[in-house]
């Protein structure tokens, strides 16, 4: 037999999601009557843009066409699209990027799980906590982190602890680290940097020779005019950031599957002997060896995404969205909750009533109000005590959902 990744073992046990269904079914196998609603889910619900609709079937006719029919496609995605994501998604703010500095994927998923690869293997990473779990187990299969303990808590991990009293807002860490993972707007907490927070960060970066991977994947989310939509906004930040977006929870395109990551030409790193190199440089080798670009239908669906129709649906969806939020936000609260998040993102972070722990809410909100949310302490350590629910619900089953929380609970 052949010798196993070890490092597997040391991936928590339980994957989140997968315990939520298996409570959910054994609840809805015992009550088959019971309706329930299901705000747990991250993942959109309302259907694609037809501006991007319509891209899609254009693009399918192309390849059906002998003289407009596309093979491969280039490895980091098409230029034309990181053009585009140039122009609309930087300029406006200031920002210039070449398209080369634009890395064109299939999700900001397996972007956060692989830039981790551009780093040494005993290099330390610090973690927001609580936050998206993929950056933690992406580095635990890369055997960074040692085993976990009882909580969940890895020693080769340096957590940085967000929770209502540090405003959501974590210190810098108290040791020099190498990879810094931050996630703005936050999944789970719905929290927001401050551009004096991001420009602490991309101090301490710059002074440690530390790298920052920016998430800003509920970046179309911001409503707050003085939020940083992206990490370089703040100065010094190209030498010492990687940026990731993605196109699924602002255009719809969880099934789709695009997303981009900016890779700036200014940051570098360095060998074990000394010698240096881009990042840039050493991301397209990567995507060279291991991917072929996303597929030219989606590609040509993301640019609809810029165009002025494009532009003005995905705002609507978010807009949607954003209103569940509200509803979620304003009611719990009403209702006597500790309710965070909610306003520059599709989240809303509950306080467990006194006490109690998160998978007892889980439990408790279960079986009274037949509604599903997320315990907070399945995103890290810090979770713990802390609920999620989020706005990619239909308008209906969210307001059920706030009356059901209210009157039951
Ligand atoms: N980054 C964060 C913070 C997320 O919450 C998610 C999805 O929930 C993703 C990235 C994944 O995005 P994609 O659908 O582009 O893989």
């Amino acid at each position: 037999m052949p010798k196993l990744n070890d490092a597997f073992r040391n991936l928590n046990a339980s994957y989140l999601f997968a315990e939520i269904r298996r409570r959910t079914k054994a609840f809805t196998d015992a009550n088959p009557g019971a309706r329930l609603i299901n705000l747990g889910i991250g993942d959109v619900s309302r259907p694609l843009p037809p501006a991007v609709v319509r891209a899609l079937h254009e693009a399918v006719d192309e390849l059906a066409r002998a003289e407009t029919f596309k093979g491969y496609g280039p490895y980091t995605g098409y230029e034309w699209l990181a053009a585009e994501i140039a122009r609309h998604d930087f300029a406006p703010r200031g920002i210039t990027l070449g398209t080369d500095e634009i890395f064109i994927s299939d999700g900001g998923k397996s972007d956060s799980a692989n830039l981790q690869e551009l780093f040494a293997r005993d290099g330390v990473v610090a973690l927001m906590d609580p936050v998206y779990p993929v950056y933690a187990d992406a580095n635990v299969l890369a055997g960074r982190s040692g085993a976990a303990d009882a909580r969940g808590h890895y020693a080769g991990i340096v957590y940085l602890p967000c929770t209502a009293a540090n405003d959501f807002a974590p210190a810098l860490p108290d040791r020099r680290v190498d990879v810094i993972y931050l996630c703005y707007p936050n999944n789970p907490t719905g929290a927001v940097a401050t551009r004096a927070a991001l420009a602490r960060w991309v101090e301490y970066a710059r002074a440690n020779d530390a790298v920052i991977i920016f998430d800003a994947a509920y970046e179309a989310y911001i409503v707050d005019a003085d939020v940083p939509h992206s990490i370089y906004e703040i100065d010094g930040a190209r030498e010492v950031a990687i940026e990731c977006r993605s196109f699924s929870k602002n255009a719809g395109f969880t099934g789709l599957r695009l997303a981009y990551t900016v890779v700036p030409k200014a940051a570098r790193g360095r060998f074990a002997d000394g010698s240096e190199s881009s990042l840039n440089a050493l991301w397209h080798r990567r995507t060279a060896s291991k991917y072929q670009g996303p597929p030219y239908l989606i590609q040509k669906a993301g640019a609809a995404v810029f165009s002025p129709e494009g532009a003005k649906q995905v705002r609507a969806l978010i807009e949607y969205y954003m209103e569940n939020a509200r509803l979620i936000t304003e009611g719990l609260r009403a209702g006597g909750y500790a309710v965070y998040g909610g306003r520059n993102a599709p989240y809303i972070w509950l306080g467990a009533p006194a006490g109690r722990s998160s998978w007892d809410f889980f439990d408790t909100l279960l079986t009274r109000a037949h509604v599903v949310g997320v315990p907070g302490s399945g995103f890290g350590p810090s979770g713990e005590g802390y609920f999620r629910l989020t706005a990619f619900g239909s308008r209906e089953q969210t307001e059920e959902a706030v009356e059901r929380i209210r009157t039951r609970l």
